[in-house]
């Protein structure tokens, strides 16, 4: 179990305020939520809060208005939005700090629950200013933190008011942190990380802390060109950052002296034209053409990853293997999501997975609901996998 403080450390809550931090950060089109994956996040806080006879003050942001107050990112429709998803009133504030909040507040009775408006609004947020973390504090007796999305960041709704208030995580957050313990932290071995998508360059902390941390570490996507490049090997007009290589063999080199094994893909699917059905074909590494570009691993680099799934107790993958958004280059990635799947569903492996289009392109493969954890935190869930203490998380712990 990861250590970190819970909603059952914080005792009897009966008519107490918890300030609880969520990410209401929600797509939205013509004033509606397009997506409520979010506000359904919360749910299980908020209703273990309730339970507990408290007052639940929910903190969030919205967009980023940069310390004004910008009309068009209020969270005030999304309040009417999260009580329809609760199935019970939601009282929105017209702020979040200040005598007026406390006001507002001190009308809930136990059991009830408000939004406030957009953190952000307020240039103390994202500097993490004292003084708001202060005043902010005035407004409850705990502070619950559950939005794991924003916890790379030290503002003070994430990190401010966990040192004013006693601090604990939500149960999304809880989620996420158990998983992600599971993963890297303390992880049945083998470990396996695949890490794909389309360049070195965002991710060669990522890779340095893996191959440092996990058994085996496939590379696909654009990035393996990189290192097919550093190997010696000729990828044509492929997406490729030739001034990396060098980069490119120091992991290679920091893999093995950790006892890491890099699997690279051994066979690829070329194309001249970069589209969906473009002409192509299947081809050993030392037959791209100079008019040719990589956009997916072949099938005998899907067996050898199938092989390596197939004894691997954990996985952790970022990131796609080939250009997924264009069909037939999603083949790669699908083929191997479906096959982490399949493994997940008998019980055989522990599989988490988060980060840029992840998601996207596991969602594709239909392999996402078999996965024991997605992340859905971007740039957190990046800064986890490249073995960064997150503020809002070291914030919480006991
Ligand atoms: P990232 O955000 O770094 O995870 O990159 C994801 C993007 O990488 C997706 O849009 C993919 O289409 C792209 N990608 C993956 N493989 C390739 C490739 N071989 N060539 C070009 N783009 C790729």
């Amino acid at each position: 179990m990861t250590d970190f403080r819970r909603i059952e450390d914080a005792g009897d809550l009966t008519g107490k305020t918890a300030l609880v931090r969520v990410d209401f950060n929600v797509p939205m089109a013509d004033g509606k939520v397009t997506d409520g994956t979010r506000l359904h996040a919360a749910l299980a806080t908020v209703n273990a809060l309730r339970e507990q006879n408290a007052r639940v003050a929910l903190l969030a942001h919205f967009g980023r208005p940069k310390g004004d107050r910008v009309p068009e990112m209020s969270l005030k429709p999304i309040a009417a939005a999260f009580a329809e998803v609760l199935g019970a009133p939601v009282t929105f504030i017209d702020d979040c700090v200040g005598g007026f909040v406390e006001d507002e507040l001190a009308k809930l009775v136990p059991g009830d629950v408000a939004l406030l408006e957009n953190t952000r609004y307020h240039a103390g947020e994202e500097i993490n200013d004292p003084d708001m973390a202060d005043q902010m504090a005035q407004l409850g007796d705990i502070f619950v933190s559950d939005a794991f999305s924003a916890s790379h960041r030290a503002h003070v709704s994430t990190v401010g008011l966990a040192t004013q208030l006693p601090a604990y995580a939500g149960k999304s957050m809880e989620r996420e942190l158990d998983a992600l313990e599971a993963a890297l932290g303390k992880p049945e071995r083998p470990v396996l990380a695949v890490v794909g998508g389309a360049k070195v360059s965002s991710k060669i902390e990522l890779l340095k802390n893996l191959v440092s941390k996990v058994d085996a570490l496939a590379i696909g996507g654009g990035m393996a060109n990189t290192f097919l490049a550093a190997r010696g090997y000729s990828v044509g007009k492929s997406l490729c950052e030739h001034d990396l290589t060098d980069t490119a063999r120091e992991i290679e080199r920091n893999a093995k002296a950790a006892g890491c094994d890099i699997l690279l893909p051994i066979d690829v699917v070329v194309a001249k034209d970069f589209a969906a059905n473009a002409a192509n074909r299947t081809c050993g590494l030392d037959e791209v053409a100079d008019n040719e570009m990589i956009l997916d691993a072949g099938i005998q680099t899907v067996a050898i990853l199938a092989t390596a799934l197939d004894t691997a107790k954990t996985l952790v993958w970022n990131g796609p293997l080939g250009a997924f958004e264009m069909e037939p280059f999603d083949r790669a990635t699908v083929l191997a999501a479906q096959a982490a799947a399949l493994r997940c569903k008998n019980g055989d492996l522990i599989a988490v997975a988060g980060g840029g289009d992840t998601v996207a392109a596991l969602n594709h493969a239909k392999a996402a609901g078999d996965f024991t954890h997605i992340s859905t935190a971007g740039g957190a869930f990046l800064e986890w996998m490249e073995g960064k203490p997150l503020p809002g998380v070291e914030a919480l712990k006991s």
